[in-house]
């Protein structure tokens, strides 16, 4: 065999799976058919982020008078903001080449299948193809825009996540369908920099997925930012033989007709599943997902999946972690790691969206762990009562936590507000180590910081609160 450990894919998943398959002693390919580094770095987590920047920069100017600081004519120039996140991906992208060449892994640029346990062809974009061995193979493919047949997305005026971080020009309108995180960051993102944004969402609520709290509080500032949220409302059909798009919603009141430039559709993921040799190697997939074991072994041996292709949360540092796993796991079968690597505990994963204000979470709801039969105690605390909020002028939202009552297990957090995409990693390791109310209360957060809203909510849940 040519490698021992042949990745298909270099996302967030792949290509620290090859690097630490390469730590671990191993010969490593990875196989790559469009750009380094996935949709993470090129059209997912990276770019989006330098255009939240670009927009949070443009929410300072115009309310920097609150600050003390007069800034006369601010205005955003829409090219440079895409080209400027455009350059952050492909910074990002070169970074991992780098690291493959560090970590001595062999590029080979071209759409991979499986042809058999130990064998993947690669074919070229010039349509050569060339046989790779290797004894063990990742499967690493990633996911793309799931296209609705009501929201056909033709790239133009019913776009994806690709074109709404790559417009040529500003939209002055936009439906946004869709409210979790990709739907929620481009509602803010267009709205802050002017187009008008109707976010509309099929569920009760905008982020679904958020404790009910959260949910409520991002649609209040949504519509505070002047954005337009309809919620338990469908998109039955849209017309773009116009100028823009016509979009027919069924809402709980009756069928609305909206109209604006451009809708972006931002209704989840479907992973790449197809073409990769899966149903000729009898390889089972679930729900759209390739079925792997707690090792991310599939259900051919010596073939493993991770990320988004793979069950779990459709998240970067999911796939991340399930790579790590993949290769320490076939490490430990040919005795170069010590032991079976832990599983990993899809109920303590971080959920970042960040949008302003950002919202982060872990583990249960309060709907979730009453529904589980846990007597609770829950504590909040406001920013407007903390000093650091205070001075940053971002006194909106809350952290939130939820405890056990009876043995004070820190069954999950949720906040929204300035910066607390960086605060969750606190309770993520605070889960790990099983972590009582008792130990956030007596670790010491420093002052003045957002962090110390953790503490002062846990404090609050058990009566001892203090700047509330
Ligand atoms: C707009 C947007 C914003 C996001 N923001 C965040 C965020 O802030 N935080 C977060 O955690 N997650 C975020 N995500 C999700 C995150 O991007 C994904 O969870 C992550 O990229 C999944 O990593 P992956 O390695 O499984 O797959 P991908 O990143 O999709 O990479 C798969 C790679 O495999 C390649 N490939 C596919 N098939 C083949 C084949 N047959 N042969 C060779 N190569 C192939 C693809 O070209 C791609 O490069 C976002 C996603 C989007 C769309």
């Amino acid at each position: 065999m040519a490698y021992d450990v042949i990745v298909v894919g270099s996302g967030p998943g792949g290509y620290p799976a090859a690097i630490r398959a390469s730590q671990l002693g191993f010969k490593v390919a990875i196989i790559e058919k469009e750009s380094l580094g996935g949709i993470c770095l090129n059209w997912g987590c990276i770019p989006t982020k330098a255009l939240l920047k670009s927009a949070e920069v443009m929410q300072y100017a115009q309310h920097s008078t609150n600050y003390g600081i007069n800034v006369s004519g601010a205005e955003h120039d829409f090219g440079a903001v895409i080209k400027r996140s455009r350059g952050v991906a492909d910074k990002m992208s070169k970074g991992v080449q780098f690291l493959m060449k560090k970590n001595k892994i062999d590029v080979i640029m071209g759409f991979g299948k499986l042809l058999s346990k130990g064998k993947v062809e690669v074919t070229a974009a010039d349509g050569k193809k060339q046989v790779v061995e290797g004894k063990y193979i990742i499967l690493a493919t990633g996911a793309r825009a799931r296209n609705l047949p009501n929201l056909p997305i033709d790239g133009k005026k019913i776009i994806g996540y690709r074109e709404a971080m790559s417009l040529p020009t500003q939209p002055k309108s936009m439906i946004v369908v869709g409210s979790g995180a990709i739907g929620s960051e481009f509602a803010y993102f267009y709205n802050t920099l002017g187009t008008k944004i109707t976010l509309v969402e099929f569920l009760p609520k905008i982020v679904p997925v958020e404790d009910d709290d959260v949910s409520k509080e991002l649609e209040k500032q949504f519509k505070k930012q002047g954005i337009t949220v309809m919620t338990s409302s469908e998109v039955v059909s849209v017309d773009t033989k116009g100028n823009g798009v016509v979009a027919k919603v069924k809402t709980p009141t009756g069928e609305v007709t909206l109209e604006a430039d451009i809708l972006l559709s931002a209704v989840g993921i479907v992973a790449n599943i197809e073409g990769i040799g899966l149903e000729e190697n009898g390889i089972k997939t679930e729900k759209g997902k390739i079925v792997a074991d707690k090792t991310q072994q599939t259900t051919l041996a010596g073939v493993y999946t991770i990320g988004d292709c793979a069950p779990g949360q459709a998240l970067a540092h999911v796939a991340t972690k399930e790579g790590i796993l993949a290769a320490e796991s076939i490490a430990y079968l040919e005795k170069k790691f010590a032991h079976q690597p832990e599983p990993i505990d899809y109920g303590n994963v971080p959920g970042c969206t960040y949008c302003d204000p950002q919202v982060a979470s872990i583990g249960l709801t309060e709907k979730q762990a009453k529904d589980a039969g846990y007597e609770l105690k829950i504590g909040k605390f406001p920013f407007i009562a903390s000093g650091k909020a205070s001075a940053a002028g971002a006194t909106d939202g809350f952290v939130k936590v939820i405890f056990d009552a009876k043995y004070g297990e820190f069954l999950g957090a949720h906040m929204i507000g300035y910066n607390v995409t960086e605060l969750i990693a606190e309770v993520s390791v605070a889960r790990k180590l099983e972590t009582t109310w008792h130990e956030i209360l007596g670790a010491i957060h420093p002052h003045p910081t957002m962090s110390e809203a953790v503490k002062e909510a846990t404090a609050a849940a058990y009566g001892e609160a203090i700047d509330i």
